[in-house]
């Protein structure tokens, strides 16, 4: 039976002042719940996988800030770090032992980059990243995959994901028809646009940037064979690889999808769990590809606050833990027997549900597909039964991230007693969606 609706006052009052304040109330679009039920949920604390909002309503967590805390809300060794490094101050503009200790612990641990840079979010990393790859090759063409979101910089906002998909956009306005066109668009997991896009636009292409683990449409997993051709195309092409490891790095695995799938890309970026929480991007690449960045190459790029120190605390704390042995075979471990047990549950009911997974992410695809490998497979109409799963697990405390193009994440903190009642909860829903 579906449970009542939880209370929002508080949370209501508080978007009504938010919309004076701010477009739609909010400062990043799919916070505005717009395609799922109800207002915003103001969150006004987080601890382990739980989170509180202004109402006093209780949640275990899946969304996770969208990633970043993958240790889980206001962990213990983050906090401490951060408030060691604040009682020093929190900005200098100058170098700081931090960031070498940061990137020490990258690098060290990560067979693809040899420098690094770091910026303050990913959507700064991928631009970089860009600016760098036409700067490298002296060429100005991108090529992108449809479905792929790289972050709101100008050429890259073309059929990008979710932020827009859920608002029934492909691309943004505002951006120049000149910029669109340098971005070359082609369908995921079709070796033939590919091959087709290289030989149209033969010597142009700059660089192809792919999320090796395409999450802000769904998960579409890509095989190992098209990855592979992928890379195989852009050395014979002089094309520069990026991989936008925002979500998938240190998320798959310490090493992302590079170590995953074992490919070299030119360029990776980075953002989300490298920063613990706090506002860090990074690009990185070979030592040769990293000094064209300024000061030593032409390639200009700078940040008031790149390097923050206290940013780079809670990278630090962060990072520390996920190379702690064993972390990632436990937490993948977990969401394996997780996304097991509901698939389970929905195969023996019946219901056309299919919950892809890699490492620690989740997508509940409302289909009876096997795979979906592009954003074409998806159905639109599929989105109304996430929507009604999404206000009944609301109303039993399980917060989803508010539109059905987005993945879950499953952080350390969540313990066995969580999983267990958030399988219950998803049973009963679905026992009602369907
Ligand atoms: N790249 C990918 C793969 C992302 O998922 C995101 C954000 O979700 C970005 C880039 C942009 O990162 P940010 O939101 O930190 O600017």
């Amino acid at each position: 039976m579906s449970k009542p609706d939880i209370s929002r006052a508080k949370s209501a009052a508080l978007y009504e002042k938010a919309k004076t304040y701010f477009p739609g109330g909010v400062n990043s679009p799919v916070r505005a719940f717009k395609s799922v039920y109800g207002t915003p949920l103001f969150i006004e604390k987080g601890d382990g996988s739980h989170i509180w909002d202004a109402d006093g309503n209780e949640f275990i967590d899946f969304c996770c800030s969208w990633g970043p805390l993958i240790l889980g809300h206001n962990h213990a060794a983050v906090r401490e770090k951060v408030t060691e490094v604040m009682q020093k101050g929190m900005s200098f503009g100058a170098p700081t032992a931090l960031e070498n200790e940061l990137a020490e612990l990258i690098l060290s641990n990560n067979r693809f980059i040899q420098k690094i840079r770091f910026v303050s979010s990913g959507t700064e990393a991928v631009m970089s990243a860009i600016r760098l790859a036409r700067g490298y090759t002296k060429r100005d063409k991108v090529l992108k995959f449809e479905g792929c979101y790289h972050g709101h910089s100008d050429s890259l906002l073309v059929k990008a994901g979710s932020g827009l998909v859920t608002f029934g956009e492909t691309s943004s306005a505002g951006v120049p028809k000149a910029f669109a066109d340098e971005t070359i668009v082609v369908s995921l997991d079709d070796k033939k646009a590919l091959q087709e896009a290289f030989e149209e636009f033969k010597g142009q292409i700059a660089a192809v940037i792919i999320e090796p683990v395409p999450a802000n449409n769904g998960l579409l997993l890509q095989t190992q064979d098209y990855l592979d051709h992928l890379r195989q195309l852009c050395t014979e092409n002089g094309t520069m690889l990026i991989f936008d490891e925002v979500i998938s790095g240190f998320r798959v695995g310490f090493e992302g999808a590079a170590g995953y799938y074992g490919i070299q890309p030119d360029i990776i970026t980075y953002g989300k769990i490298i920063g613990g929480g706090l506002p860090v991007g990074a690009y990185g690449a070979s030592a040769e590809v990293m000094d064209h960045v300024s000061p030593v190459g032409s390639v200009y790029q700078a940040g008031t606050l790149s390097g923050n120190p206290v940013a780079m605390a809670a990278g630090i704390a962060q990072i520390g833990e996920l190379l702690k042995p064993g972390f990632y075979d436990s937490l993948h471990a977990k969401t394996a027997g997780f996304v097991n047990d509901i698939q389970h549950f929905v195969d023996e009911r019946g219901y056309t549900v299919k919950i892809f997974t890699i490492g620690s992410i989740f997508w509940f695809a409302f289909t009876d597909q096997e795979s979906i490998t592009t954003a074409e497979q998806i159905d639109p109409n599929s989105m109304i039964r996430f929507k009604e799963m999404h206000r009944e697990l609301i109303n039993r405390g399980i917060y989803l991230g508010p539109s059905g193009y987005e993945v879950g994440f499953i952080s350390a903190a969540h313990t066995s007693t969580d999983l267990e009642t958030t399988k219950t909860a998803i049973f009963d829903s679905l026992d009602i969606v369907f």
